[in-house]
């Protein structure tokens, strides 16, 4: 019996609701396949927990986290009771800075029954892999001098480590998937570090005949991802430009409440963790309309990452058989609760052919 070990972290807001339903869900993966099993150690770690003691997480939560085989994360964030600030630097950010999270992963897919805003969206799948620990948004610059003179330099750190790094492990994706990598440049306007990272994508792919490559610049990327997302397979960006293009792909799915991500950890040192791309959505805390697809998608992530990709396919096809159903929540126009939506996934497992 092979028994994965998971950090729970439901965290504020609507991620108390769905972390639970989406651990009933992979509970009844490994009760319907029965060689695996899944125990959840559930942290508290929250703005109620920093009202509570002063911090977001126990100086030696890292410590905590570190044996665990991943972390699955709900949400994080209350205005109300926490700047946001303290709240996603004192827990957040430092699992994926400290645990060397230096990968994003987010799918996009069309799932049936569920509305696209595009007229006609095609059947896309594709995902976005997205430098997650450099970049655009790294912390040297700086600013001097004040009023009328003053300077503001943010400069953008592109490591060959790094950017061979994600394109190693777009490629590996590809692999698994359609063989067909676009890697997201603008070198005709940013003229040292995308002629760099236009580079480092030629060299990388020439360890990867089988695959199809093309580069495409950020503008006309995001464009395409509106007029033709059917045409993609992995694509590979920037801390920046994937951060843009990864809300595009979850706007196209048709509602922030299903889209799943992960942050990955490459070297094997530290668990990575996974958590949708929706926060903690206080408007709907409490009412039963959080949608859980995007928690129970990100629990498929984390399978496909267990080596258990058999399992998160057959995961994806009980939601898909549910959202064909209708049997979705009010953000996509249905009347079902969480609770609902949820039992109606596993009644799904349970009735489809065993894996
Ligand atoms: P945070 O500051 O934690 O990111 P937020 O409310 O600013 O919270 P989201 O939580 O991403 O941002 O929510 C944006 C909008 O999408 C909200 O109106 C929310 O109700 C809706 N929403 C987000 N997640 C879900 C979900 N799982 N089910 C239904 N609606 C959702």
């Amino acid at each position: 019996m092979k028994q994965f070990e998971v950090a729970s972290i439901p965290g504020d807001g609507i991620g108390i609701e769905v972390v639970p339903q989406a651990e009933r869900v992979l509970k009844a993966v490994a009760d319907v396949h029965g060689g695996l099993a899944f125990q959840f150690h559930s942290f508290p770690w929250s703005c109620q927990y920093y009202i509570e003691h002063g911090v977001m997480m126990p100086e030696n939560g890292l410590e905590q986290l570190k044996p665990f085989d991943a972390i699955f994360l709900g949400a994080v964030g209350d205005p109300n009771l926490v700047p946001d600030h303290i709240s996603l630097w004192g827990l957040l950010i430092q699992i994926r800075r400290e645990f060397e999270q230096v990968i994003n992963m987010r799918p996009a897919k069309r799932l049936d029954g569920i509305q696209s805003p595009l007229q006609n969206p095609k059947d896309f799948d594709l995902v976005v892999i997205r430098e997650n620990s450099e970049g655009e948004y790294s912390t040297v610059g700086g600013r001097i001098h004040s009023k009328e003179d003053e300077v503001a330099i943010q400069n953008a750190v592109f490591t060959r480590r790094g950017t061979e790094r994600v394109m190693r492990y777009a490629f590996e994706v590809a692999a698994k998937r359609k063989c067909f990598v676009t890697s997201a440049t603008k070198s005709n306007g940013i003229v040292h570090s995308m002629p760099f990272w236009d580079q480092v994508f030629k060299e990388v792919s020439e360890g990867y005949p089988a695959i199809k490559t093309e580069s495409q610049h950020i503008d006309a990327l995001a464009a395409f991802l509106v007029t033709k997302p059917a045409s993609f397979d992995v694509i590979v960006a920037s801390n920046l430009f994937g951060d843009i293009l990864t809300d595009i792909g979850a706007a196209i799915m048709g509602s922030i409440g299903i889209a799943p991500a992960a942050n990955i950890n490459v070297n094997g040192k530290y668990p990575s963790m996974f958590e949708p791309v929706h926060g903690s959505a206080p408007d709907i805390v409490g009412k039963g309309l959080a949608n859980p697809i995007g928690q129970i998608w990100t629990a498929k992530m984390m399978l496909d990452h267990f080596g258990e990709e058999e399992l998160g396919s057959f995961l994806l096809d009980a939601i898909e058989r549910v959202t064909r159903k209708g049997i979705v929540t009010a953000d996509l126009g249905g009347a079902h609760s969480t609770d609902e939506v949820t039992t109606a996934i596993i009644d799904e497992l349970y009735n489809a052919p065993s894996v």
